[in-house]
């Protein structure tokens, strides 16, 4: 049997293929220190758990509606309203299985084929995957790593075309840990505002930043009824395995997002929604701890990765992952990402799997132990001084 034409224009996702082969090389007795599987390694915070088990007690073991628990999405509202500095009511929150869905949706229902779709590259892989699967055109705006690897502007600006259907912005970023600067989001904002199109911001690492927080463009005026957020609780709260996420846009979107949730999983899980609200509306000292603790590796680990020659480094700005420029060890991404598999016993990823502008780069996720992290770079360190040079092999 032949599967559709439409699955040669789906891709899949990198980080979980290495930690397949990362838990191979454990079965087999090496040692590995993960750094390539992008989720908190904290605890999901234990009043969020108790929510849950109180949920599943109080009976919220049944469907509930496509769109979401209207209570979800009243918190839902009122978290996005005070966060991002907007007006957003329950009516424009779509609640799903994880952020994912809101790349998936938005883009099944928005794009016709041969229509274009900007998007940053090095990206989150999942970006290009879904605008090939429904049929757009990719048009790749480089990150530019002198500037904090925010778009190159005058690039962007000749890439909007009649054709542009959609332009796609992830700050804080996956891979590179850059955020959008407050200025660029506003070039970004004149450049899209009377064009006949939608933005979909990807915010999901919006609690995650060291520095300035991070500027929605749904904020600035006119954009908020051209953007959809997306954002979660995957890694906010620790909770990528609990599978919700949600997307803020405009009702007639939120209809279609509803019309592929109901055709696909009828309603995100009733007693992770009702753990979703505690999150939301409880303490958020573990948010602010984890973060702390993130800065904290941070530094060390990119000031360690510094250290390893051929390695240069960005301290970023936000999300928990290093994208470090290995162009000086002479070394292509994926070779050497393998060979600090293999010969070092460090997972990370190749930067070439966020795109061809991730060629020269690769990304560590610092979601470890900070002692792990430290053994990481030792590690490094002498993997880049075993390996073989070009040209020798
Ligand atoms: N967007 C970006 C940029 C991500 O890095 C991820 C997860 O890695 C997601 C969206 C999806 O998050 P979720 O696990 O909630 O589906």
């Amino acid at each position: 049997m032949k599967l559709a034409e439409r699955m040669n224009r789906i891709g899949v996702e990198s980080a979980f293929e290495v930690l397949v082969r990362a838990r191979q090389l454990e079965r087999q007795g090496k040692s590995v220190i993960h750094l390539e599987i992008g989720e908190p390694d904290f605890p999901t915070p234990a009043h969020i758990i108790e929510a849950a088990k109180h949920a599943l007690d109080e009976g919220y073991t049944h469907y509930g509606p496509t769109q979401g628990l209207p209570e979800l999405r009243e918190a839902v509202a009122a978290y996005i309203c005070r966060t991002r500095g907007i007006r957003v009511g329950p009516e424009h929150v779509a609640v799903t299985p994880g952020g994912k869905p809101i790349i998936f949706f938005p883009m099944l229902a928005l794009i016709e084929p041969g229509d274009e779709v900007i998007y940053p590259n090095p990206g989150f892989p999942i970006y290009e995957s879904m605008i090939r699967f429904s049929g757009g055109v990719p048009v790749p705006i480089p990150l530019v790593e002198e500037r904090g690897f925010s778009f190159d502007l005058d690039l962007l600006r000749k890439r909007l075309s009649p054709k542009t259907k959609l332009v796609v912005l992830n700050s804080p970023q996956n891979p590179t840990g850059g955020l959008i600067p407050p200025e660029d989001i506003h070039a970004i904002a004149d450049l899209v505002r009377d064009r006949d199109l939608m933005v979909l911001s990807d915010e999901i690492y919006s609690r995650i930043y060291y520095g300035e927080p991070p500027v929605s463009i749904a904020s600035l005026p006119g954009m908020l009824e051209k953007t959809i957020i997306l954002d979660g609780f995957s890694k906010t709260y620790a909770m990528t395995g609990w599978r919700m996420g949600y997307g803020v846009m405009p009702e007639w979107l939120v209809e279609a997002v509803n019309k592929l949730m109901v055709n696909s999983n009828s309603c995100t899980a009733s007693f992770t929604q009702r753990a979703g609200i505690a999150a939301l509306n409880g303490p958020q000292q573990a948010v602010d701890a984890m973060v702390a603790e993130f800065r904290r590796r941070r530094d060390a680990f990119c000031a360690g990765l510094n250290q390893v020659p051929g390695f240069r480094c960005a301290l970023p700005g936000g999300a928990f992952y290093a994208f470090a420029n290995i162009t000086g060890t002479g070394m292509g991404s994926k070779p050497l990402a393998d060979h600090l598999l293999y010969e070092g016993g460090v997972s990370c990823l190749s930067g070439g799997a966020f795109g061809e502008f991730g060629e020269g780069y690769i990304r560590f996720s610092y979601a470890n132990s900070y002692e792990n992290l430290m053994e990481a770079v030792a590690r490094i360190k002498t993997a880049v001084a075993n390996r073989v040079p070009v040209g020798s092999r």
